[in-house]
């Protein structure tokens, strides 16, 4: 009999570390969330929920004895018309990340390869790993996903190519016509998972047809969330559309009741709200043109976003640095964990925001 839990535990869990907040104000005893922080480092966004989905839930909180709806009728009907698919396309998850894990737990084990872009979200590898897999770390070129270079990583026990498009932590992505040559030489068993978290703040000519590819009946998975654009973080909801053999094995994979009735509410009333989604990305935009040359006053380098957060070089150690902005009460992220030691992630807020930050860096710049 093992003689502690980590004796018991399955050895693929036992590599992994706890997940890392990487909230300054939470590990400094900072106490909750207030007001008054500027919160860049989570890629939220900053013009909070669509007001018609804070009203849609609102008049479903007296119902919440009641269990959800556990096949997600209303919401996968919608987003299948939505779409042009069927809802035998359509996969809900609590967020994309519960997706990204079922997927991992359907199609990979012990003895498969799965191939990561580095850097890239640092729950793929995780989630990986967790399964007893094989991770196969390609490193972008000029911080993109280098699709010749996964292709060329693929061998007999590849079961899945995760790409984040746009990727998380560059902001960079792929365009279409790389997507599709990469699909058109994708060998027989291979998967290949797009994480499409940041897709509706990619101009038009920038998205990959995903959807295409899961009506052509191609082994390809595409995630998308409630969780970016459409400010539904808190609630936990995300979706995956591929073909309908591969949503049954998620639909197995997954528990019964994963998508609670609040999220289910607020995800439909949210692809309704239109204007939302044009003044959140228009807010985006126009963010990121300020921080662009705020950058470039400061005299640093930065990746070019097709996100809500951008990738910049501060040239000094990361970690003090997010630290340092901390204690001036802006969150970003710190990139270290991988293996960007002089970088942040921050995430492009509203204009305050953005002139917040902007201001708390230009005093880190100068005084440390
Ligand atoms: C934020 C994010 C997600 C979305 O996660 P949810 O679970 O839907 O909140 C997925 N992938 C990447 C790369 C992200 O940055």
């Amino acid at each position: 009999m093992p003689s502690s839990f980590e004796d018991a535990a399955s050895p693929h869990l036992k590599g992994l570390p706890p997940y890392r907040h990487g909230r300054p104000f939470e590990e400094g005893g900072r106490g909750p969330v207030s007001e008054e922080w500027v919160k860049l480092d989570y890629n939220e966004n900053p013009l909070g929920p669509s007001p018609l989905a804070v009203k849609a839930i609102q008049g479903l909180l007296h119902g919440v004895n009641r269990y959800p709806d556990c096949q997600g009728h209303d919401l996968k009907e919608r987003l299948a018309e939505w779409l042009g698919l069927t809802p035998a396309h359509v996969a809900l998850g609590n967020g994309s990340s519960e997706l990204i894990d079922l997927c991992a737990r359907c199609f990979l084990g012990p003895g498969t390869e799965a191939i990561v872009g580095d850097p890239a979200f640092a729950f793929y590898g995780r989630v990986v790993q967790a399964t007893g897999s094989q991770r196969v770390s390609v490193p972008l070129k000029a911080f993109r996903h280098d699709l010749q270079a996964m292709a060329e990583r693929i061998t007999p026990r590849t079961r899945m190519v995760f790409i984040g498009n746009p990727n998380n932590p560059t902001g960079s992505c792929v365009p279409p016509y790389e997507i599709a040559a990469f699909i058109e030489a994708l060998p027989a068993g291979v998967i290949v998972l797009f994480d499409e978290a940041y897709r509706e703040y990619l101009p038009d000519e920038l998205q990959p047809d995903t959807v295409r590819y899961v009506k052509e009946g191609r082994s390809v998975i595409a995630l998308r969330s409630f969780s970016k654009i459409y400010g539904l973080s808190g609630l936990r909801i995300g979706y995956a559309i591929a073909p309908p053999d591969c949503i049954v094995l998620l639909d197995k994979a997954r528990q019964p009741f994963n998508v609670n009735a609040l999220a289910s509410a607020a995800a439909l009333a949210a692809l309704d709200d239109v204007a939302h989604i044009v003044s959140s990305k228009r807010l985006n935009e126009a963010g990121k043109q300020y921080l662009y040359q705020a950058f470039e006053e400061l005299g640093l380098r930065c990746v070019p976003t097709a996100a809500n957060f951008i990738l910049v070089d501060v040239e000094r150690d990361g970690e003090q640095t997010v630290q340092a902005l901390a204690e001036k009460g802006v969150a970003v992220c710190s990139l270290v964990r991988y293996g960007l030691r002089t970088s942040l992630r921050v995430t492009i807020g509203a204009s305050r925001e953005n002139e917040r930050f902007i201001a708390a860096l230009r005093e880190v710049l100068t005084t440390h």
